[in-house]
């Protein structure tokens, strides 16, 4: 069995190395960096730029130690030199890790001439397989208007090369996952942050709680937030503006630097599905096997459109080669957290309290402030809460975590709601003290009105 794999991002090289492990022959095609988005700019540099901002932070807050009676100085340069040697090493892991599985590699554009046939464009060969897997990913989606399509007017592909200096003013376009995330880094690093949503908050995705209260924690440390704030025009060179309305009143942004984090769209052009076939609308739509309309031919990942999440992409690439080598297989859908790495953290898996209340489902919600348990005080990480959600019945069906470490947390419950545990169910899994993550014990127990660490309700 030939499975050639188009675009070696974690969706792809995941998918490659699985294939190999079924002893398939394996062709992983990659027109760019291996790794992909997450890798080169997305996942990982927000993170190692996010890690050294929360360094930055920490030494401002302990002052109260008599350690630092200063404010730090940082040089942006080496924090994306050190994000670069993170990048670098982790990206030739992917290629150590490709050879140890006999994958080849090839470094070209792939297109389908036919469904059954590659071209490569700059070798020019040709390359035929029995299966193959587009993981083509997604680029960075940009406003449809004429500022909006200057390249001076950056996306988040162009944050992750070029320093931004304390006292400059960033504006960030679109308050979503990656713009929250942007705006965390920058405003630690000095910067005058403003973020710009259309939406009635920021996150409108997530628990409305946890946004909200995110928002007012962004505004203490001098975010300026516009919600509702419609973009009519961007001037995208220098001095740069943003000209925006919020309730028909008129405001002009004017900063040094424009970002727009506007949405993804999937990348398939150049590949020319349609010659395999395929059919595409804004993505490639796919079964729940992952499988396109030629059964052959999958898309996982980004360009699928069903998730825009690293670890979706991933997991999606292992279960389209299980169908490959097992498609008698029964498919379970795949439960997939969220996260965003505010400071701190929304992990969100299953329902959330939000749509619960807005779909009128009966519901139980059990809360806890994360400021009763001792590692969060220990640590200095009081703020935020654990939401979990339950049916009449006390089974879990969601969870909103709002705290330091929420993503590390998350995938207790996501195994709780995938193996259909109750709150009950798991009263005799014992969490070791002192912990961030025993603050589940507490958040569940709520949901009986019994957290040991919360206020009692009733009398
Ligand atoms: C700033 C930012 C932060 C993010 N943070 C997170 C996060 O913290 N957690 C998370 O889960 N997700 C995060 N994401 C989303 C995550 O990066 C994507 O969901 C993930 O990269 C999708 O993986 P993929 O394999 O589908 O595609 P990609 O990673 O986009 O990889 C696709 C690859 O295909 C190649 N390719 C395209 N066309 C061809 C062709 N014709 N021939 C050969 N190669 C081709 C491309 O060069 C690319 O390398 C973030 C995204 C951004 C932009």
């Amino acid at each position: 069995m030939k499975i050639v794999v188009i675009g070696g991002g974690i969706g792809g090289y995941t998918a490659a190395i699985k294939a190999a492990q079924y002893k398939a022959e394996v062709v992983l095609i990659e027109k760019g960096k291996l790794g992909g988005t997450c890798l080169n700019r997305g996942c990982i540099p927000t993170k190692a730029f996010l890690h050294d901002a929360h360094i930055i932070d920490s030494v401002r807050t302990s002052k109260a130690l008599g350690i630092f009676d200063s404010v730090p100085n940082h040089n942006v340069q080496a924090i994306i030199d050190r994000k670069d040697a993170v990048v670098s090493r982790l990206r030739d892991g992917i290629a150590s890790l490709c050879k140890a599985n006999k994958i080849e590699l090839i470094e070209d554009e792939a297109s389908f001439i036919d469904q059954n046939t590659l071209l490569l464009k700059n070798r020019g060969d040709k390359i035929s397989a029995d299966v193959f897997i587009i993981a083509t990913g997604s680029m960075p989606h940009r406003l449809p208007m004429e500022g909006a399509q200057s390249e001076e007017v950056w996306t988040s592909d162009d944050c992750f090369d070029t320093p931004l200096l304390a006292g400059q003013h960033v504006c960030l376009i679109g308050g979503g996952v990656i713009g929250v995330e942007l705006a965390t880094f920058y405003k630690s690093i000095g910067c005058n942050v403003t973020i710009v949503e259309a939406q009635k908050r920021i996150l409108p995705s997530i628990d409305k709680d946890a946004s909200n209260q995110l928002a007012t924690m962004l505004k203490k440390q001098s975010v300026t937030i516009l919600t509702n704030a419609f973009v009519k025009e961007i001037i995208a060179k220098s001095p740069f503006q943003v000209i925006c309305t919020v309730n028909d009143i008129e405001h002009k942004i004017t900063a040094d630097r424009i970002i727009q984090s506007v949405g993804r769209k999937a990348v398939f052009d150049e590949l020319k599905p349609a010659n395999a076939g395929v059919k595409t609308t804004k993505v490639i739509s796919v079964n729940e096997a992952y499988q396109t309309n030629i059964p052959h031919i999958y898309a996982i990942g980004d360009v699928n459109g069903q998730s825009w999440l690293a670890h979706a992409a991933a997991a999606q690439g292992k279960v389209a080669v299980d169908h490959v080598f097992n498609p008698g297989r029964t498919l379970h859908p795949l439960l997939i957290p969220s996260v965003v790495y505010s400071d701190p953290q929304i992990a969100s898996i299953g329902l959330d309290e939000t749509i619960a209340k807005e779909q009128n489902m009966e519901f139980k919600v059990g809360k806890f402030l994360v400021s009763a348990n001792g590692k969060h005080v220990v640590e200095g990480k009081e703020r935020g809460f654990i939401k979990v959600i339950t049916d009449k019945e006390n089974k879990i069906l969601g969870s909103t975590i709002f705290s330091h470490l929420a993503s590390e947390m998350i995938p207790y419950l996501t195994q709780a709601i995938l193996t259909n545990q109750t709150i009950e169910s798991l009263e005799g899994v014992v969490f070791p003290h002192p912990t961030i993550i025993e603050s589940l014990e507490d958040a569940m127990a709520d949901v009986l009105g019994l957290a040991i660490h919360s206020f009692p309700k009733v009398r």
